[in-house]
């Protein structure tokens, strides 16, 4: 499964978005601190507690791990401990609220997200579901009925196996609508699909050249066939409606809400240009963001004003408590199953004559002098890489990059990554950034991505164990909307290797690369106190200790007492941030 969003969905395009990838939107400023608003000194620990939890499991992913109540105050945690101890802080307005024996731990961090542009998506048509180019086209004609009146039919979500043996193109499209303009992303986000007349309206003809890199992929006439891929989606992103900053906040809230109700509470949003940004500071601005982000800043080809706009922009946006924007976000490569990911040795389905194996986005000198000149300014660099190539590139520009103060840089997704760079993580303190709920067998490893590494490289997918016996530091992501958002679900594929559901034949296949399963601690930490450092809140996040945010979440059964093929199954009852509910289960009486 590897899926990546790195197009941003339609609205959520940049306008004028001429210049797509290939440019710089947003920037930072020079004396960046990376500590974010949020990150503040704790104060003393309160003698009245505003609410005390009892007899509830406390996984305080601290020493000690487990507890059984703790005591708020002004929204930190002013006592860990026994119910006893909790209790001495009980006064006349406290409230009491007894868990019976709930499970309570630290609110959820995931580090990798697409939220701004996940809930611009839940308003198009969504694909997730085909299994084939009929359900896609039916999918279609659904939504075109149920929405008569916009012009833009836009569609996000489209697994490429369901179009592997019956591939789409410009025309299969028109037989969905001739007139109205039709755009398909795939669920990678990595390529997309055009009727004829969005091709017309992109004005992508067999003569158009991509400024940005990419294909416009041709049929056998010569002519576009429809599907644009990587950098060439600039061409229709262009041409899209944009939506109005208010509709984007709100579809921004309604995406934070459902992290609520999955126990997230703090994020790192995983690519985050114009559009994405500014919705996030609207919420900021009027108080209504609930969740602590960190947004890594989009970079393209970076030039000495685009370095300038990325340092104005991390300073512009990170005045308001629970947002800040000191991180930049790279893509080294694109991904296995499109042939865009970057390989150390050729891909496995290709003739030896024309054995591509470097597709990194940007050379590795390149990438050097964008990784240093970044880190000069004080950012942390989220990279995307998935092929051992990319893995490599990113690994030796962050050591040749200054890191003076502290940025934790990280690389996300790492499909495939050399037994010898293994160890470079820890040496370098760079995070691997794990999503954890890609590493099970499912038709986008056997069908796309297995004959394309064959068989020895296939055996070393996502290796996230050999990462932590390597001494590496875990966060974890979700890659929402290209995977799931919740949790609990890619824990249970972290400790499984299996999807944390069965197939629709009610069956599950056997795991992928099972030495590579991580214990269900290792994956906690990883969305708590791994994503905690990621975002520079380890002093007030990721964990339950007396002086820290009560950022907390409580679900229905314990999943450290549950065998691993059911932690998926436990359910967020209660999510609190700062002390205060963000998403409370509508059975819990609380
Ligand atoms: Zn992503």
């Amino acid at each position: 499964m590897p899926k990546i969003t790195f197009q941003l969905p339609p609205q959520m395009a940049p306008s004028g978005l001429k210049l797509g990838l290939c440019l710089a939107l947003l920037g930072a400023n020079n004396n960046i601190s990376q500590q974010p608003a949020w990150a503040k000194p704790a104060r003393n620990a309160a003698v009245q507690a505003d609410l005390i939890i009892t007899n509830a499991k406390i996984y305080t992913s601290a020493q000690p791990p487990w507890q059984s109540a703790l005591a708020i105050h002004n929204g930190q945690i002013a006592q860990v401990g026994s119910n006893e101890e909790a209790l001495k802080l009980a006064g006349p307005a406290t409230k009491i609220f007894d868990a019976k024996a709930k499970l309570i731990m630290a609110g959820f961090h995931d580090s990798h997200v697409h939220l701004a542009e996940g809930g611009a998506e839940l308003l198009q048509c969504r694909l997730n579901s085909a299994k084939s180019r009929d359900d896609v086209l039916a999918l279609l004609q659904k939504w075109k009925s149920e929405n008569p009146s916009g012009r833009w039919i836009l569609a996000a979500g489209l697994p490429l196996p369901a179009i592997a043996r019956e591939p789409l193109d410009c025309h299969i499209l028109d037989q969905v609508s001739a007139e109205r303009p039709i755009l398909v992303y795939a669920e990678d986000g990595h390529s997309a699909w055009l009727n004829s007349k969005a091709l017309q309206l992109a004005k992508v003809t067999s003569k158009t050249k991509t400024t940005c890199g990419g294909i416009i992929e041709l049929d056998s006439t010569g002519e576009p066939s429809g599907c644009l891929r990587e950098g060439a989606l600039a061409l229709a992103q262009k041409v899209l409606p944009v939506l109005s900053l208010k509709d984007r906040s709100a579809a921004l809230a309604k995406a934070i809400n459902l992290a609520n109700s999955f126990g997230i509470t703090s994020a790192q949003e995983a690519h985050a240009n114009n559009e994405v940004i500014t919705a996030y500071y609207d919420l900021a601005k009027h108080n209504r963001l609930n969740l602590k982000v960190v947004a890594a800043l989009h970079t393209g080809t970076m030039t000495p004003v685009a370095y300038k706009q990325i340092e104005a922009a991390a300073e512009k946006y990170s005045k308001y408590s629970r947002l800040s924007a000191h991180s930049a976000k790279i893509f080294a490569d694109g991904v296995i199953e499109s042939h865009t990911a970057a390989l150390l040795e050729p891909y496995s389905d290709q003739a030896k004559n024309n054995n591509k194996k470097q597709s990194l986005n940007f050379s590795p000198d390149e990438l050097k002098v964008m990784v240093k000149e970044l880190a000069k300014r004080g950012f942390q660099i989220h990279i995307h890489a998935i092929g051992d190539g990319a893995v490599r590139a990113a690994l030796d520009a962050l050591e040749a990059a200054p890191d003076g103060g502290d940025l934790r840089h990280q690389i996300a997704h790492l499909q495939l990554v050399a037994p010898a760079d293994l160890k470079r993580f820890a040496a370098l303190n760079v995070t691997a950034n794990c999503q954890a709920a890609w590493a099970y067998q499912d038709p986008y490893i056997k069908d796309l991505t297995a004959p394309l590494l064959g068989r020895e490289r296939m055996a070393r997918v996502y290796p996230f164990n050999s990462l932590k016996q390597a001494g590496a530091r875990l966060a974890a992501g979700s890659d929402w909307t290209v995977s799931t958002l919740n949790p609990l679900e890619a824990m249970q594929t972290a400790v499984t290797r299996q999807a944390p559901k069965q197939n629709n034949v009610g069956t599950t296949e056997p795991p992928l690369n099972a030495a590579e399963a991580l214990e269900l601690s290792d994956i906690a930490q990883a969305y708590t106190t791994g994503g905690a450092y990621v975002n520079h809140s380890e002093k007030q996040t990721g964990s339950l200790e007396v002086g820290k945010c009560a950022d907390l979440v409580m679900l229905d059964k314990n999943i450290f007492e549950l065998p691993k093929s059911e932690i998926a199954s436990a359910k967020v009852l209660l999510t609190l941030i700062d002390g205060k509910t963000v998403y409370k289960d509508s059975n819990l009486s609380f």
